[in-house]
């Protein structure tokens, strides 16, 4: 059935959330466009970026939010949540630190979201093998522990990009179908 004509229109609001560098902005220009850029510069100017994804037969928008690097100066506002119904929680396996820093992000979201908000843990940079502080086994056992998925990424090389947020967008029309 065409849901544009059932008048039934999904819209979900996702965001990217971790310390600065990780890559979240990479994700999404990956996700959104198939793109990386070795230099990236704060975002400036772009919010959000809307991406269709066809799940059951039907058209769901997911708009996904991008920090404009407030997080270095730990202040991503509350309109920055308000209304997200999914996350993706990013950090960076060849950096200890952004991975300790995910406790906090959590309790951040959770405190600025009063809906149930499908969540994933994400190690980007995966391809930097050689140069890992977090194993694997690590961040699959701490998003165990907090209910979350869990995926190791790379925007540099695409891996398992797509399938982190469609596995995020799916989880959010689970919950409401
Ligand atoms: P943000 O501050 O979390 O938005 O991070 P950015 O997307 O701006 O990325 C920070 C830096 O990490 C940039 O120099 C990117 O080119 C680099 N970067 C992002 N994702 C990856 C990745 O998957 N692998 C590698 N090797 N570098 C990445
Ligand atoms: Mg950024």
């Amino acid at each position: 059935e065409d849901n544009e004509e059932m008048g039934e229109e999904y819209l979900f609001k996702i965001v990217l959330i971790g310390d600065s560098a990780v890559g979240k902005s990479n994700l999404l220009s990956r996700f959104a466009r198939n793109e990386f850029d070795a230099n990236t510069k704060a975002t400036i100017g772009v919010e959000f970026q809307t991406q269709v994804v066809e799940i059951d037969g039907k058209e769901v928008k997911a708009q996904i939010w991008d920090t404009a690097g407030q997080e270095r100066f730990r202040a991503v506002t509350s309109a920055y949540y308000r209304g997200a119904v999914g996350a993706l929680v990013v950090y960076d396996i060849s950096r200890r630190s952004t991975f300790e820093s995910i406790k906090r992000w959590l309790e951040e979201l959770s405190t600025s979201c009063d809906t149930a908000v499908a969540r994933m843990l994400v190690g980007n940079k995966c391809d930097l093998e050689n140069i890992r502080e977090v194993s694997t086994e690590e961040g699959k056992s701490f998003a165990e522990e907090e209910g979350l998925f869990f995926m190791e990424t790379s925007a540099l090389d695409a891996t398992n990009v797509q399938t982190a947020f469609e596995i995020v967008i799916r989880e959010i029309y689970n919950n409401i179908s």
